[in-house]
């Protein structure tokens, strides 16, 4: 299975890293090996000395498909998450200034947290839900799918369009303004609506 992530889809996001803002998703896929095991601890690499936490809503594909029309898109997910895209921002931005691939920055070993899954008809609506991350039990990021650039009908109809998706991929959204960085010993914690997805030590 593949991790297909979506960068730059909050428009606070794109401007508290100053970045420009895209004309069309930006996609990058992760290795399943960046899963980080259930109920282990996050480890900070030794290569880097800045990974940030991303809070992401996460989309769990359900079967196989290419070309998907945003009309049917709904057809393939069931399962909504939250998780964490950490992300070796020294690296990220070095690789990035030399016009390079920035796997080695997302795509380390523990790189994606997974939290656990919810049915999506729990939620009225998936385009309006409201997700956090706790940092230490204080709220470092807020956010909403309301406010993703492309919604996640349109994410699932455009990456359908260069990666075929099968059963078990699972899409991160794009994180909201407030990432930053951790350090040993936090304790992150993301919520869903109200309900704890993940508990994370940083070690
Ligand atoms: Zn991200």
């Amino acid at each position: 299975m593949k991790l297909i992530c979506i960068g730059r889809n909050y428009a606070a996001h794109i401007d508290e890293l100053k970045n420009e803002r895209p004309e069309e998703p930006i996609v990058f896929i992760k290795p399943d090996s960046s899963i980080l095991p259930k109920e282990q601890d996050f480890y900070i690499p030794e290569f880097s000395n800045d990974i940030h936490y991303e809070v992401e809503v996460l989309i769990k594909i359900k079967k196989v498909g290419k070309h998907i029309a945003k009309e049917f898109a709904y057809t393939y997910y069931d399962e909504v998450g939250l998780g964490i895209d950490f992300t070796a921002r020294d690296l990220q931005s070095k690789l990035k200034a030399k016009g390079l691939p920035w796997e080695k920055a997302k795509g380390f070993d523990g790189a994606a947290v997974v939290g656990k899954w919810m049915p999506k008809n729990k939620y009225e609506n998936t385009d309006n839900m409201e997700f956090s991350l706790l940092r230490n039990g204080q709220n470092v990021q807020i956010g909403n799918t309301s406010l993703m650039l492309w919604k996640i009908d349109e994410l699932i109809s455009y990456v359908s369009t260069y990666f075929m998706l099968k059963k078990g991929d699972i899409l991160f959204t794009g994180t909201p303004a407030g990432v930053g960085k951790v350090s040993p010993n936090d304790y992150l914690s993301g919520t869903l609506e109200g309900e704890t997805m993940f508990e994370i030590n940083v070690k």
